[in-house]
C-alpha cells in the first residue's frame, strides 16, 4: 500500500489520534509441512521450550496486571502452555528433525483434538489453546505477536478486522491512540467500546489491514480519514484542533438541559463497576444503561448470585439520589454467554435467542439475576430501575414487570429495540413504568442490516427517517400513559441526533461517558423548540443523510462546537 495513501471509513468516536499502527494479527499462519531446522535437537528443543515458557510468563503477568476474573483466564492459560506433557510431545518432533515452529504446531495440534472431542468445557478452550500455540509460533518465527500488546514505547493506532469485547478487555486506554477497524458499523461494539474509552475511532475502513505494521497513522474519529505517514503539520492542526474543542466542552458542566431550561437528565452507559469512575468525571446524573452481560463475557459458568450482587451494588452505591437503570442479561447474537448457549446453530443470530428472550429458556437464571438486584436495591439510596432487552410483544413485557414487581423490584420496564414494540408502544406502556429505546438494534432490525456486517454498514443509520419515525412512536405512546421514554443506544451520543431527539419528546439520554460532554453542550445551546423544528426537519427527509442536513440546518448552536 502507498505509505502516504488516505483510507476512509466511518468516524464512530470524536477525536484525533496518532501513532504507529500496531496491526492486531487473527491468527498466525501454518508453519509449513515438513520444515526441518538445521543445526542440534537439544537447541532447537531449548529455542521451544523457552518460547513456551515465555509465553506462559507473559500470560501470567497480564493476568496480574488485569486482575479479576481476567487473571484467572490467564493463569489458567499459563498452565496449559507449561503442560509437561505438550513439551514432551514438542520434543519428540524435534528430536524426528522437524523445525520447533512446525513442532509446536503439530504437538498443539493434537491436544486441540482431544479437547474438542471431549467436548462441554473443555472444547470450549480450544480458542485458548490456540492462542498459545500461535503466540509460541510468533515468538519462534518473529511474527508480530496475536493479540493486543500491553506495553510499548508510545501510544499505538490499533488496527484490526474487528475487535471482539474479548480482544479488548485488557486494552490499556494510556496506550491506544485510536483504533481502526476494517469491518464494523457505527453500531458495532468496537464503536461502542471506543465511545466508552473516549478512544478516536473508525470502523468500516477498507484497506485497514494491509497497513503496514508500524506505519505512523493520522486518525480523524469525527470524519473518518485515516491518512498515512501525514506531514507533521497536518498532525498539528488536527491535534491543535481536537484539544480546542476539548477545552470548549469541559466549559459545559452541570445537569442536562436545553437553554430555556427543559430538564433531559443525561446518564451514562456502563459495562459494570470498572466504568463507574469515568461516568462520574463526566458528570452523568446517573446510569441509563448497565450492559450486564458485560460483566461475565469470559466466563464460563454462570455468576453466583453473591458475584452479581456485589457489581449491581457497587454502582447503585456510585449515584445517591441518582437514577441507574440495569438491564438485564442481553446474552445471545453479538454478546454470547457461554453459560446460556442457544438452542442450536442459528443462522440468524440476530433474529434467534437473544435477551429476553433466553429467561424463557433458562428461567433460573432470571430468577437468579432479579434475586440479586433486590437484595442490592433494598435499602440502596439510589433509584433502581430494571429493564428487558429485545421485547417484541405485550405479552412478554407484561411477564417481565410481574416478575420484576413480584422480586420486589417496582420500576420494571423495557427496552425498546424491535419495531413492534415501537409500533405498538401505546400498549406497551400501559403494562411497564418505563421505556428506554435501543436505538442500535432498533436500526438494526428497521432496516434489516446486522449491525455485525460491515457491508451493510450504510444502512445502520439511526439517521434513517424510518428509525426517527418509530423512535416518535415509542416517546408518544410513552407520554400517553405518562411514563419516561429515553434512548440509551449511541443515537444519543451524537450531539446532533441528541437534539433530535428531545425534539422527538425522549426525556433522557444515556451514552458512553466521553460523549456526555458533547451532549450537554449541544442540548445548552438550543431552545426546546428549536429540537422540535429539527426532529420535524429530519422526519420530513426522504435519507439518512439528508434527515441529518435539514437537523443541522436548524440547530445554528452547533457551529461554535465544531460539530
Ligand atoms: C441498543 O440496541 O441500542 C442497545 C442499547 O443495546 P446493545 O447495544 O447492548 O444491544
Ligand atoms: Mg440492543
Amino acid at each position: 500500500m502507498d505509505t502516504a495513501a488516505v483510507l476512509r471509513g466511518s468516524g464512530v468516536s470524536p477525536g484525533a489520534g496518532y501513532g504507529p499502527v500496531h496491526l492486531l494479527v487473527g491468527s498466525i499462519p501454518e508453519p509449513a509441512p515438513g520444515s526441518r531446522y538445521q543445526g542440534e535437537a537439544a537447541a532447537e528443543r531449548k529455542r521451544a521450550a523457552d518460547a513456551l515458557e515465555r509465553v506462559a510468563d507473559d500470560l501470567e503477568a497480564r493476568g496480574a496486571k488485569a486482575g479479576g476474573a481476567a487473571q484467572d483466564v490467564l493463569g489458567a492459560q499459563a498452565m496449559m502452555a507449561r503442560d509437561p506433557g505438550l513439551e514432551v510431545g514438542v520434543a519428540e518432533r524435534i528430536d524426528e528433525g522437524v523445525a520447533a515452529p512446525r513442532a509446536v504446531f503439530e504437538a498443539f495440534g493434537k491436544y486441540r483434538d482431544l479437547l474438542a472431542a471431549a467436548g462441554g468445557y473443555l472444547a470450549e478452550r480450544v480458542a485458548d489453546l490456540d492462542d498459545i500455540r500461535d503466540r509460541t509460533i510468533a515468538l519462534l518465527t518473529g511474527l508480530p505477536m496475536p493479540g493486543v500488546p500491553d506495553s510499548a514505547a508510545e501510544p499505538y493506532v490499533l488496527v484490526a478486522k474487528d475487535l471482539a469485547p474479548a480482544d479488548t478487555a485488557l486494552l490499556n486506554r494510556d496506550l491506544v491512540a485510536a483504533f481502526v477497524t476494517e469491518d464494523g458499523g457505527p453500531t458495532s461494539h468496537t464503536a461502542i467500546l471506543a465511545r466508552a474509552m473516549g478512544v478516536p475511532a473508525v470502523v468500516g475502513c477498507a484497506g485497514a489491514t494491509s497497513i503496514g505494521q508500524g506505519t505512523w497513522a493520522l486518525v480523524d474519529g469525527a470524519s473518518g480519514s485515516v491518512r498515512l505517514s501525514p506531514p507533521r503539520a497536518d498532525v498539528d492542526a488536527l491535534l491543535g484542533a481536537a484539544a480546542a474543542r476539548e477545552a470548549a466542552l469541559s466549559a459545559s458542566t452541570g445537569p442536562g438541559t436545553t437553554s430555556d431550561g427543559h430538564a433531559v437528565p443525561l446518564l451514562a452507559n456502563i459495562g459494570g463497576p470498572k466504568d463507574l469512575e469515568s461516568a462520574l468525571a463526566h458528570g452523568a446524573e446517573g446510569v441509563g444503561l448497565f450492559r450486564t452481560e458485560f460483566l461475565f463475557l469470559d466466563r464460563a459458568d454462570a455468576p453466583s448470585e453473591e458475584e452479581q450482587e456485589a457489581a449491581y451494588r457497587a454502582v447503585f452505591d456510585a449515584f445517591p439520589g441518582g437514577r441507574v437503570v440495569v438491564r438485564t442479561l442481553d446474552a445471545g447474537a453479538d454478546k454470547p454467554l457461554a453459560f446460556l448457549p442457544p438452542s442450536g446453530e442459528e443462522p440468524n443470530p440476530a433474529l434467534g435467542e437473544r435477551g429476553l428472550r433466553m429467561f424463557r429458556k433458562y428461567p433460573e437464571m432470571m430468577e437468579s439475576q432479579l434475586g440479586a438486584l433486590a437484595r442490592a436495591a433494598a435499602g440502596t439510596a439510589a433509584l433502581p430501575y430494571v429493564m428487558a432487552p429485545m421485547v417484541a410483544t405485550v405479552e412478554e413485557a407484561s411477564w417481565f414487570v410481574s416478575a420484576c414487581h413480584d422480586a420486589g423490584l417496582d420500576t420494571a420496564g423495557i427496552m425498546i429495540e424491535i419495531p413492534s414494540a415501537a409500533l405498538r408502544a401505546h400498549q406497551l406502556a400501559t403494562v411497564v413504568d418505563f421505556f428506554s429505546i435501543g436505538t442500535n438494534d432498533l436500526t438494526q432490525y428497521a432496516l434489516a442490516a446486522d449491525r455485525q456486517v460491515s457491508g451493510v454498514a450504510d444502512l445502520q443509520d439511526p439517521w434513517h427517517p424510518a428509525v426517527l419515525d418509530l423512535i416518535a412512536l415509542a416517546a408518544d405512546g410513552a407520554a400517553g400513559a405518562g411514563k419516561s421514554c429515553g434512548v440509551c443506544g449511541e443515537a444519543g451520543a451524537d450531539p446532533v441526533l441528541a437534539c433530535v431527539l428531545v425534539g422527538l419528546g425522549v426525556t433522557s439520554l444515556s451514552m458512553g461517558s466521553p460523549a456526555l460532554p458533547w451532549v450537554r453542550a449541544a442540548l445548552g445551546r438550543h431552545t426546546l423548540e428549536q429540537c422540535r423544528t429539527a426532529a420535524v426537519a429530519a422526519r420530513g427527509a426522504l435519507s439518512a443523510s439528508t434527515a441529518k442536513d435539514a437537523a443541522r440546518a436548524e440547530l445554528p448552536g452547533l457551529a461554535d462546537l465544531g460539530l
